[in-house]
C-alpha cells in the first residue's frame, strides 16, 4: 500500500484505507454469502441485514432522533436541490442563503417551485465569508430557510448553527461526519456520500417525519420523502454497495471516537495548513478568517504559473490533486475525515519548503 497518495480532492474524495481494506477482503464473498455485496439482491436476508445496520450505525453516529427519518436516496445532492421544494414548499415560499455555488443552484432550482427569498448573498465578496445571523434577512412567510453548511469550492463554512423559525434545511455534503450536530435543531439535513463518507451514488437524508406528507401534486413519487418513509428507502432498488461502503466508514468512524474525535481530528488537520498561511507573505487565503472551511482550505500563490508549479511540486511528492475549483482558480486542499494527519503535516512542510525557494 505504500504506492497510495494523499489525496486531497474535493470530490469524489479519499476514503480510510481500512474501509477499502475490508471492502476488498469481502469483495468476492460478502460473509459466507458466497457473492459479493454488488450482486446480491436489495431484498435478500443477507443485504437487508446490511441495510439496517447500516442505518442504526449512522443514527447512532449522528444522535438522530426519532422524530427524525433517515433516508438513502439517489441523484446525488443535486436531486434534492428539486426534491426540497417540491416536498416542503407548502405554502409557497422559502428564504436562502447563498454563499456559494451549491446553495446558489439550489436557490436557482427552487425557483420553478415557489417564490425563494434570498436571505443573503455574498457573491460580491467572492463567497468568501459567511453572513452573521443578524445579516441574514428571514421572512415570516417562508416553509423553511436553506443553507449550506460548508462551501465546498470557496473553503467557507458557517461557524454556527443560524436561527430561523421555519424549520431549517441544511446541505452538508462537505461537512458531514466532521462534528456533532444537534439534529433536533434542524427539519431536513442532506449530503451526497462521495465527499466524506462513501463513494458516490447515494445521497443521505435525514427528515423531521412531520415535514413529510405535503409534497406538491407534480412530485415524482421517486422524489417523495412520504413515499421514500414509507418504503424505507426501498421504493426502487437503492444503491446497494454504496450503502454497504458507508456502513464500514461508519464503523470506522465509531472505532476512532465518533464524531467529537472526528471534529479534533479536523481542527488539528486545517490547523496545520492555516498556521502556515497565516505565517506567510507569499500565500493568500480565500476565505476571511472568521469563515474558514476545516474541511476544504482555499488559497493562492501571487501568481497563477507559481499555482501551477505548486501542484506539479506537490503531485511530485505524492501529495495529488490540489488545484483550485475553476470558479476560484488558484489552490484547494480538502482535508476530510479519511485525509491522515501525516497527510496534513506533508502538505504544511511541502508549502513552506514552497514559499522559501519562490520568494
Ligand atoms: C459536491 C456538492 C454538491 C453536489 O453534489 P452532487 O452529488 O454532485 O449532486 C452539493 N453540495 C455540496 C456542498 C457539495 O460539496
Amino acid at each position: 500500500m505504500s504506492d497510495r497518495v494523499f489525496n486531497f480532492s474535493a470530490g469524489p474524495s479519499v476514503m480510510p484505507e481500512s474501509v477499502l481494506k475490508k471492502a476488498g477482503s469481502e469483495i468476492l464473498n460478502y460473509g459466507g454469502s458466497g457473492m459479493s455485496v454488488m450482486e446480491m439482491s436489495h431484498r435478500s436476508a443477507a443485504f437487508t441485514d446490511i441495510f439496517n445496520n447500516v442505518k442504526a450505525t449512522f443514527k447512532s453516529l449522528m444522535n438522530v432522533p426519532d422524530s427524525h427519518e433517515v433516508l438513502f436516496l439517489q441523484g446525488g445532492a443535486t436531486a434534492q436541490f428539486a426534491s426540497i421544494p417540491m416536498n416542503l414548499m407548502k405554502s409557497g415560499s422559502a428564504d436562502y442563503a447563498v454563499t456559494g455555488h451549491f446553495s446558489k443552484k439550489a436557490a436557482v432550482e427552487a425557483e420553478k417551485y415557489g417564490s425563494v427569498h434570498i436571505a443573503c448573498d455574498t457573491s460580491a465578496e467572492n463567497h468568501s465569508v459567511i453572513p452573521a445571523q443578524s445579516a441574514l434577512s428571514l421572512t415570516d412567510i417562508s416553509d423553511y430557510f436553506y443553507y449550506c453548511a460548508n462551501n465546498t469550492i470557496y473553503g467557507t463554512q458557517w461557524q454556527y448553527v443560524p436561527s430561523s423559525a421555519a424549520p431549517l434545511v441544511c446541505d452538508m455534503s462537505s461537512e458531514i461526519l466532521s462534528k456533532p450536530v444537534d439534529v433536533e435543531k434542524y427539519g431536513l439535513i442532506y449530503a451526497g456520500v462521495q465527499k466524506n463518507m462513501a463513494p458516490a451514488g447515494l445521497t443521505v437524508v435525514i427528515i423531521d417525519k412531520s415535514l413529510a406528507g405535503h409534497e406538491m401534486p407534480i412530485t415524482p413519487e421517486i422524489f417523495s420523502y412520504k413515499e421514500m418513509i414509507s418504503k424505507d428507502s426501498m421504493l426502487n432498488t437503492p444503491p446497494c454497495w454504496c450503502i454497504y461502503m458507508l456502513g464500514l466508514t461508519c464503523d470506522w468512524v465509531r472505532e476512532m471516537g465518533g464524531l467529537s474525535a472526528m471534529e479534533e481530528l479536523s481542527i488539528e488537520r486545517s490547523r496545520l495548513i492555516y498556521d502556515v498561511l497565516d505565517e506567510s507573505r507569499f500565500y493568500t487565503a480565500h476565505a476571511q478568517a472568521d469563515s474558514r472551511s476545516r474541511m476544504n482550505v482555499t488559497f493562492r500563490t501571487p501568481s497563477d504559473a507559481l499555482d501551477a508549479e505548486f501542484v506539479k511540486g506537490a503531485a511530485a511528492l505524492g501529495l495529488v490533486n490540489l488545484k483550485g475549483h475553476k470558479k476560484t482558480g488558484g489552490l484547494r486542499a480538502s482535508l476530510y475525515n479519511a485525509m491522515p494527519i501525516e497527510g496534513a503535516v506533508k502538505l504544511s512542510e511541502y508549502m513552506k519548503k514552497f514559499e522559501v525557494e519562490h520568494v
